[in-house]
């Protein structure tokens, strides 16, 4: 034994651990032996999966590939660089125009992960003498941007409208950011966007928009979350998008006036102080944003299975949340009968992640339905009929 294996440092590690394990809260991953897509492969077994955020059926798409392949061939595999040294290249700068375009906000600023583009731009926009206002069930990256911006953290219960203009009412921040999902990713559901920046205009906040799950399905030609609300221009609004769901590739995009993105190319430090993303990534995703603007067929056909799902769930034990969006959660409560819900479905060949705390609040543990253009409508009749077996 070394010196490390006894000290302190590990044996607390151990014990978190075991502590992990005996909440159910322990998470363990599989490998995948084919492509993302509705069927997944693993240890040799074939698996309807219900995991992926895929929601256009675009991560393996004949287009995307051959659009990332051509994209190496003329590109290579690497930016070499930051954006601002000599890692912005001609597919990025592309990308950009086309996002800003097909958002229809002035200007749009790329970034590799949205977790990155929200810890970038929460601190660039507020800091100290600031506060940020922020729904309670919003995206952990929300929260650690929140943190990180130093600025005063107010919280209001999930879409709770009256409580969050109380907030507003009685700040004296120098600087006010409202924070908001558009889509709640663990509860499906859409953010009150409308009256969310009636109150950024009414107390002169700034209105972030999470569109991680909106991105590409809502809205007409899946233009987001913004468009599918037909909420009026504001200067005010702070749009991010990732590229990582729907657009089924990897990165995220932040779209607002020229001034903010202009600043934030300035100041977001996670785009400052890391590598351009691969370019045949950028070029993937010009293809993909083709296919999301001409993907009505594909939205149209994950509409009619989430009503599948909804109408082959009603009146039976399970219970759905009220989620108009691909996002349709099961709420079990306990971690462990959930665990023990998701292990009998995947022993029927059914894959359907079993999401616990600190993902969704204690008490709420569920299971994570999320659908995709890519299945089948036996797919989804395959897993209502294992549910309602198992219910
Ligand atoms: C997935 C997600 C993110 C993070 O995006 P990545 O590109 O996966 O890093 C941010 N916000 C929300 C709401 C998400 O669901």
């Amino acid at each position: 034994m070394t010196a490390a294996n006894h000290s302190r440092l590990f044996t607390d590690l151990s014990a978190d651990l075991s502590a992990l394990d005996s909440a159910g809260l322990r998470r363990r991953r599989r490998t995948l032996e084919a492509p993302c897509g509705p069927l997944a492969v693993v240890g040799g077994r074939q698996l309807v999966s219900f995991c992926s955020n895929d929601y256009l059926g675009l991560a393996n798409d004949p287009a995307l590939v051959e659009a990332a392949c051509a994209g190496a061939k003329s590109w290579g595999v690497g930016s070499g660089a930051s954006h601002l040294v000599s890692g912005h290249l001609a597919p990025h700068q592309a990308l950009e125009q086309q996002l800003a375009s097909f958002t229809g906000l002035p200007r749009a600023l790329l970034f590799s992960t949205g977790y990155m583009a929200n810890l970038g731009v929460v601190p660039a926009l507020v800091g100290r003498g600031d506060a940020v206002f922020s729904d309670k069930l919003n995206h952990a990256s929300l929260i650690d941007a929140i943190q990180l911006s130093r600025a005063e953290s107010k919280r209001y219960p999930h879409a709770d409208l009256a409580a969050l203009e109380r907030l507003l009412a009685v700040s004296k921040a120098k600087r006010k950011l409202i924070l908001t999902d558009a889509v709640f990713s663990m509860d499906g559901d859409l953010a009150p966007l409308p009256e969310l920046l009636a109150l950024a205009e009414r107390f002169d906040a700034w209105l972030m928009v999470d569109d991680a799950h909106g991105f590409g399905v809502l809205g007409p030609q899946g233009r987001g979350s913004l468009a599918h609300c037909q909420l009026p221009h504001s200067q005010r609004i702070i749009y991010m998008g990732t590229l990582g769901k729907a657009a089924g590739a990897s990165g995220a995009f932040v779209a607002a006036q020229e001034a903010v993105v202009e600043w934030l190319l300035q100041r977001a430090r996670t785009y400052i102080f890391t590598t351009g993303s691969s370019p045949l990534i950028a070029c993937a995703l010009l293809a993909s944003l083709d296919l999301i603007e001409n993907g009505d067929t594909r939205r149209e056909h994950l509409w009619q299975l989430t009503a599948q799902l909804r109408d082959g769930l009603a009146g039976t034990r399970w219970q759905l949340l009220p989620s108009p969006t691909a996002i349709q959660p099961v709420i079990i409560g306990d971690n462990f009968e959930a665990l023990r819900i998701a292990n009998a479905l995947y022993e029927r060949g059914l894959w359907v992640p079993a999401i616990r705390p600190p993902t969704v609040p204690k008490g709420t543990a569920r299971l994570r339905v999320s659908l995709t253009a890519a299945h089948s409508t036996a797919q989804v009749a395959m897993l209502v009929d294992a549910l309602k077996a198992l219910a």
